[in-house]
């Protein structure tokens, strides 16, 4: 990387702005009479969410080995996505990069937001073509580079990540939403060499609370000031923040949903041998397949007579049909059904 200036990348609007500051949450001070929000003085859930996420934040800060300086919680990683662009892309004017394929919403966000989206076409294993990289970067300076390993929807852990965070002038975001079926080491070690990094991890796949919406950024304090301070202050609702901590206070949750996963993920791809109407699985490092169909439009419209909802890809990725991993009965009515396929 050339000469990292954070400033230079960031929004001139945003640099000077001045956050929402909730008083309550950011004083130690704590009354025991709270009558400065016009809240109702009863039920549970009367009072307004921690806008800091001070617990949440303490704890992830203690099992990932960073600051809690360093972290930004956000609505699900959805938002966390929408917010970065807010920070580091002019509308009208700037650009982000993205791969092709990968995760829609990094292009949706930009596009709300008047952005245009570059994308980098993969190679036959799904991996990024760095000349591709290099030339792309060098011809339309994108601000932000969202880079999605295990990528959504190939399955594929990208290799040599670090070449693209050491090469680009922007900031890599590197999405981790499937990380834990990986078994790769996770992007939050090289935060401390590399001061243009976010890692994103998410609530949402492993840790199996998806409609909790509770996704994490993972960055240098300045950058997570910066996403804190264009956040809505309350994002993330007060059951869900209770709902993660304890789940963190557990522990077990975790593993045990990736081991079962994992042997799920293992029983599948032995099922998926010598199925007739299946070309080729290709191979995943996440909780899902992409599976290249003999022909995916009858085999997508016959899984929905039987009422198994698939993701189709194709006619985007020719072929193709992007299915996950169930429970043990969920897989069975899977697999009994391709089994009925004749292409
Ligand atoms: C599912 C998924 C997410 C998770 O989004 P949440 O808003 O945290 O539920 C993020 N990135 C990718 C690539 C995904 O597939």
């Amino acid at each position: 990387m050339k000469e990292f200036n954070l400033n230079n990348l960031v929004r001139k609007n945003i640099i000077g702005l001045q956050p929402y500051i909730s008083f309550r949450d950011h004083n130690e001070f704590s009354a025991p009479v709270l009558l400065d929000a016009n809240e109702c003085p009863f039920g549970e859930f009367n009072r307004y969410p921690d806008s800091t996420q001070k617990k949440l934040k303490n704890k992830l800060a203690d099992i990932k080995k960073v600051k809690p300086e360093q972290i930004a919680v956000g609505n699900g990683s959805d938002e966390l996505i929408d917010l970065i662009i807010k920070v580091f892309c002019e509308p009208k004017k700037d650009a982000i990069l993205m791969m092709d394929p990968s995760f829609a919403m990094y292009g949706f966000y930009a596009t709300v937001n008047e952005n245009t989206v570059l994308k980098l076409d993969l190679n036959d294993h799904f991996e990024i073509i760095k000349d591709e990289f290099l030339e792309k970067i060098n011809e339309n300076e994108p601000k932000v580079f969202f880079l999605c390993s295990p990528n959504n929807p190939t399955g594929n852990s990208i290799e040599d990540i670090e070449f693209f965070v050491r090469n680009f002038n922007g900031i890599v975001v590197i999405d981790e939403a499937y990380i834990e079926f990986s078994g790769r080491k996770s992007g939050i070690e090289l935060l401390s060499e590399y001061p243009n990094l976010i890692v994103l991890q998410t609530f949402s796949k492993a840790w199996g609370t998806a409609g909790a919406r509770v996704g994490i950024a993972y960055a240098s304090e300045e950058i997570i000031r910066l996403i804190n301070t264009v956040k809505a202050p309350y994002n993330v609702n007060t059951l869900s923040q209770e709902l993660i901590l304890k789940l963190l206070n557990e522990r077990n949750t975790l593993k045990e949903n990736v081991e079962n996963i994992l042997q799920e993920r293992e029983w599948l791809m032995d099922q998926f041998e010598n199925m007739e109407c299946i070309d080729r699985v290709f191979p995943t490092d996440a909780n899902f397949f992409l599976i290249r169909m003999k022909n995916a439009d009858q085999v997508y419209e016959k899984m929905l007579e039987e009422e198994i909802l698939t993701s189709k890809r194709a006619p985007a990725i020719p072929g193709c049909i992007r299915i996950n991993v169930g429970s043990r009965q969920e897989n069975e009515k899977l697999i009994n059904t391709l089994k009925k396929i004749q292409p």
